[in-house]
């Protein structure tokens, strides 16, 4: 195919962007990308600060997602599993539930488990079992409620629902009331079923970073936000390009006009604290399940991965979802004092991070499209996990599909 340097304009250098850039290369295209930011990664960025690393939100890659499974090298990115399970804390103690979601019956292994009953042992492993089975396309195509009535529809108990599905799904979705679709539930609940959660060595950003690494014929403008998409793509500085193609790698709704529905996102307030003592032993997360509390998960990243932190120093991260005064770092030392049994001297604020616009709110959500679907109009076409469901999978996905769709239409054989 005959298509000039930078004729294709990707906006956007996150996930979706890079993973776009990987595949239009892959045929034969060198596009060109405009990122806002300085630098590549959008949502997925680590800050390096006196020897801590601060990932922008506490996230971790499913090693089961199928696309990152294709364009990731895991062996390189030096990941770093948690132990799948959880310590729970729940106002009266702390306790360990190992493999909740691969092996539903290890959460019961007590007789009498604080965290549900026989009934809810039943079907976790009934659920895990069906969910297995299932292909991804299957799970998605399914009727959608929300996950707390699916919970409730299944017959699991409230008891199990507040002690380990709302604390660890709400630390997942970024809202405790479980109101994200089934959909979600049931693909994350498959994702963790079959593989780990993850965390590069040095930072969630060595993921994009690895998909940059791997684009040998793109150029890239970063500090260079656009301002405007219609036949032309006029940036902030005022500069109007005139690319063949354009993939919109981002929301489309504050760049181009026809857009009614203002999306919507759920936000998280991240802090972290530096600690000399191990807040949680071994590589798990911790699970906060009080209706009153303000931390719903955190996790002593040094116990999963040395590099976040200085010698002699250990990093904790603390997710708030609900994020109404982001000025609550004394709050939460106190808190994390009565969970750990520390004294509040124990830890030390060092960073905060708001993220208003963490996950998009979707409804109908998807696991893929067809390359027709990410047509826009006829030169411009759309990527980012917004378009299916928000994860880094759909994220790469939706990158794939645009870049079919540009190739497809530049050779004629699109509609
Ligand atoms: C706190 C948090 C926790 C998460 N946890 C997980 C998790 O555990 N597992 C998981 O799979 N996913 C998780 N996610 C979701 C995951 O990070 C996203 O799904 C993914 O990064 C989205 O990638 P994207 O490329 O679609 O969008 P983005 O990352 O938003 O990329 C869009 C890019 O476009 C740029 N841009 C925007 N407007 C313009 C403009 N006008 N001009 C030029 N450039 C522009 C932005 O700067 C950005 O770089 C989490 C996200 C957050 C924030």
């Amino acid at each position: 195919m005959e298509v000039s340097k930078n004729e294709v304009v990707i906006i956007g250098g996150g996930i979706a962007g890079l993973t776009c850039a990987i595949e239009l290369e892959n045929r034969g295209i060198r596009p060109l990308i405009l990122e806002a930011t300085d630098r590549v990664g959008g949502r997925v960025k680590t800050d390096h600060k006196e020897g801590y690393l601060f990932d922008h939100g506490f996230q971790v890659l499913l090693t089961a997602y199928p696309e990152a499974q294709q364009y990731l090298n895991y062996e390189k990115l030096g990941l770093k599993t948690f132990d799948p399970g959880a310590v729970i804390y729940d106002g009266n103690g702390q306790y360990e539930i190992s493999d909740p979601l691969r092996n539903p019956a290890s959460v019961f292994s007590m007789a009498f488990s604080p965290v549900g009953g026989v009934g809810d042992k039943l079907k976790m492993a009934k659920l895990a079992s069906a969910v297995k089975k299932q292909r991804l396309e299957v799970l998605f195509s399914k009727g959608e409620v929300t996950t707390l009535a699916y919970l409730r529809n299944y017959g699991f108990s409230e008891r199990i629902i507040s002690n380990f599905f709302k604390p660890f799904f709400g630390g997942i979705y970024l809202e405790n009331e479980l109101g994200t679709s089934s959909r979600m539930f049931e693909f994350v609940f498959k994702m963790f079923s079959e593989g780990s959660a993850a965390i590069p060595a040095k930072g969630m950003e060595e993921i994009p970073k690895q998909l940059q690494s791997q684009l040998k014929h793109t150029d890239f403008r970063f500090n260079t936000r656009v301002k405007q998409v219609s036949n032309e793509v006029v940036l902030e500085n005022g500069e109007s390009l005139k690319p063949k193609k354009v993939v919109i790698a981002t929301q489309p709704e504050a760049i181009m006009d026809g857009f009614d529905d203002k999306p919507t996102y759920q936000s998280v307030l991240n802090l972290y604290f530096s600690c000399n003592r191990q807040a949680i032993k071994k590589p798990l997360i911790g699970l906060v399940t009080g209706a009153n509390e303000l931390i719903n998960n955190f996790c002593d990243l040094t116990t999963i991965s040395s590099d976040y932190s200085p010698s002699g120093k250990r990093l904790i991260s603390v997710s708030v979802n609900d994020d109404q005064n982001i000025e609550v770092q004394d709050a939460v030392i106190q808190e994390l004092a009565e969970l750990t049994g520390f004294g509040s001297t124990d830890f030390e604020f060092l960073a905060s991070y708001h993220i208003p616009k963490a996950l998009p709110v979707n409804h109908d959500l998807k696991y893929d499209m067809a390359a027709t679907e990410v047509k826009l109009h006829d030169d411009i076409f759309l990527a980012g996990d917004y378009l299916l469901n928000a994860s880094l999978n759909a994220a790469m996905l939706s990158g794939r599909r645009a870049a079919e769709a540009v190739s497809s239409s530049l050779s004629g054989s699109l509609f």
